[in-house]
């Protein structure tokens, strides 16, 4: 974490802990680093920070906002930011906006999961025993604006009454955040109690058998496929880790809890079963909170309409969709508007649920086993054909979908695949097509891999999406950020991050595909960048004239897969040939804005494109710019 520990001079207010304490402004250097922000003595002629004058826990951050400036300011004082904390606010003038906004964007990053976060705040300074912006004269008293983005955006006119707002259900209003979720590539760690979703029949001596519902408790994991758990009766043993959940927010267990679906699968859901009343109930947008989405056909009509609306919380934790309609918990909550629309569209009439009826597939045959008994699977139709020859669907063990490619012989070099197999199987997100297994004692080896029903994004994209709407071509680039997200922060470089390297499940989750799988083709047109088939329309300056390969590169095939996702697959530059490009994007040629990208969607893609590598973004800002901007479109 420390090349993410961010330096900064900025002009400091004094915190005016006492109402007659004079204010003033000193210049002092600021380090943002893992825990603290820390903030220094600076000497300007050595350039040298001097003693430590304060510092602010990040995990006691509750906020951090711009603030207006005050009406004559000076001009070293036009771009201040609150940072809020037990002690109250910490008041600092950045040197322009752009630092300002680096400074915001880098620390909400790390507190977004911390405890208590405003959903309002003030955007005035507090002066003088008084906020500027609502008159209130408690320093503690809540914030007058509602933290509507968490961008930094002021849309809201400002209050002048002191009233409190009403707590208004409307749709997807931003109000005060849940208990935190960690961020999915957390999860459950040694110790943790899980809930089995799936009853699993042991098939290794050292297998666990799960029965559905039942708690567990983890006991290690240094296989993230295979945990080691203990049921209630002492028993241990080794369990898949996708038949389990972490028993987190309790709602696991309600089958209208739908997690890690996103608003466009809610509506395709809803609108497919097409119940008046039909609900369910998932994560919201932003982290943290939960939002019910519910589908009616008012007045009887044929097509009916969906409504999303944030389960709210009150300043005493208690749960609300609608003004004095209170509960305890979500599932008191839910179990109310099943018996009162109080405000919402319908009443909660059918629960729609995506869990799968059948149970998914472990990864590989058990414990420690990435080897798959060739006769355990059975071929049930041709998908395509690729690099390595022919994928086909399948199942394993006759129930369990497989995607299984036929390696044609000379075409990888398999030895080293076999090896780097091991790694890969460890590698487990939900945004990644999962390594099932390998068959290697025979010709041609097989890799089986994850089922995606929807097949290849690029197809997808060309012939099946018709009329999507801005939040689904957005979602669709959020999968994919945050697979690669989890392929960088375990190191792992993709080398052929494209839309044909991507594919599609039967919910329109997208899921990254091959990854790391280029290094084993044995076919120079592919492997050499001068070649036919190496992929030049993904690949930065740096690639194309020194095959230099880093996140950062993947960081570009990025971009150019979000300029795929909006123009609906079309081919990048296609009007001209590698060498063109290799000449014409190493001098500074870019791809045009697609017309269904907005001015932010492109400056996404672009910051992806900059020349230097280092200037381009990382994949874990890239998936908390796309959810900021998902936030602020719903
Ligand atoms: P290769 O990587 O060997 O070039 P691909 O991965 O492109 O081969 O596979 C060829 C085609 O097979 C894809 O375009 C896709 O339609 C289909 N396919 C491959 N893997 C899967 C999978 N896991 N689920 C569904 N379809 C798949
Ligand atoms: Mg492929």
């Amino acid at each position: 974490m420390s090349d993410s520990n961010l330096e900064e001079i900025f002009i400091k207010r004094s915190q005016q802990k006492k109402k007659t304490s004079p204010l003033n402004y000193k210049e002092r250097l600021f380090v943002l680093s893992e825990h603290k922000i820390c903030y220094f003595d600076y000497d300007p002629e050595k350039k040298k920070k001097k003693a430590l004058k304060g510092s602010v826990d990040l995990e006691k951050i509750k906020c951090v906002e711009t603030v207006i400036p005050d009406e004559n300011a000076p001009a070293e004082r036009q771009f201040p930011f609150q940072i809020i904390y037990d002690e109250g606010p910490l008041y600092v003038f950045a040197k322009s906006d752009d630092i300002r906004k680096k400074w915001i964007h880098r620390i909400r990053q790390v507190v977004r999961f911390n405890k208590d976060l405003m959903q309002k705040y003030h955007p005035c300074f507090w002066e003088d025993g008084v906020w500027k912006c609502c008159q209130q004269v408690v320093k503690q008293a809540m914030g007058c604006r509602v933290m509507e983005t968490r961008n930094g955006g002021f849309k809201q006119t400002l209050r002048k009454s002191r009233k409190p707002l009403p707590p208004t259900p409307e749709e997807e209003k931003p109000c005060r955040p849940l208990p935190p979720q960690p961020p999915p590539q957390q999860g459950p760690c040694p110790g943790s109690t899980v809930i089995a979703e799936y009853p699993y029949t042991p098939v290794q001596p050292q297998d666990l058998e799960l029965r559905k519902d039942e708690e567990y408790t983890i006991l290690e994991m240094s296989d993230p496929n295979w945990w080691r758990a203990r049921d209630k009766y002492g028993t241990e043993g080794y369990i898949p880790s996708n038949y389990v959940t972490e028993a987190m927010n309790g709602l696991e267990r309600f089958d209208w809890y739908c997690k890690n679906m996103n608003r466009s699968q809610a509506e395709h859901l809803l609108k497919t079963e097409n119940k008046d009343g039909g609900f369910l109930v998932r994560d919201s947008s932003k982290a943290g909170k939960y939002t019910v989405s519910v589908f009616s056909k008012v007045g009887g009509e044929t097509v009916g309409i969906c409504k999303h609306y944030n389960i709210c919380t009150t300043p005493q934790g208690q749960f609300y969709l609608a003004q004095s309609h209170n509960f305890n918990s979500i599932p008191d909550l839910i179990n109310y508007h099943q018996h009162n629309s109080a405000g919402l569209v319908s009443r909660l009439k059918h629960i729609m649920s995506n869990r799968a009826d059948s149970a998914p597939s472990p990864f590989g045959l058990g414990y420690g086993v990435w080897e798959i008994d060739p006769t355990h699977l059975t071929f049930i139709k041709e998908l395509g054909c690729g690099q390595f020859g022919v994928v086909k669907y399948g199942k394993w063990q006759g129930q369990h979908d497989v995607a299984i490619k036929m390696i044609k012989e000379g075409s990888m070099s398999e030895d080293d695949f076999i090896e780097e197999a091991k790694v890969m199987m460890k590698l487990r997100h939900q945004k990644l097509v999962q390594l099932y297994g390998v068959c290697t004692k025979q010709k041609p080896i097989y890799i089986v891999t994850e089922f995606l029903s929807n097949g290849c994004l690029l197809t997808y994209l060309r012939e099946s999406l018709k009329n999507p709407t801005p939040i689904h071509l957005l979602e669709m680039c959020k999968d994919v950020s945050e697979g690669m997200a989890y392929l960088e922060s375990e190191q792992f470089i993709h080398r052929d991050l494209a839309a044909r390297n991507c594919l599609v499940a039967a919910n329109g989750t997208i899921k990254v595909t091959d990854f790391g799988l280029s290094r084993y083709v044995l076919d120079d047109e592919y492997t050499s960048s001068a070649g036919t088939k190496f992929p030049v329309r993904w690949s930065p300056p740096e690639v194309l004239l020194y095959s230099k390969f880093s996140s950062k590169s993947d960081i570009w095939a990025y971009g150019v897969l979000m300029w795929e996702i909006y123009t609906m697959g079309k081919m990048p530059y296609d009007r001209l040939n590698n060498s063109e490009i290799v000449d014409k994007v190493s001098t500074g040629l870019r791809l045009y804005r697609p017309q269904l990208a907005n001015e932010r969607v492109y400056s996404i893609m672009s910051i992806c494109w900059r020349d230097k590598a280092e200037d381009r973004p990382t994949f874990l800002e890239l998936v908390s710019n796309v959810q900021d901007l998902l936030y602020e479109m719903q």
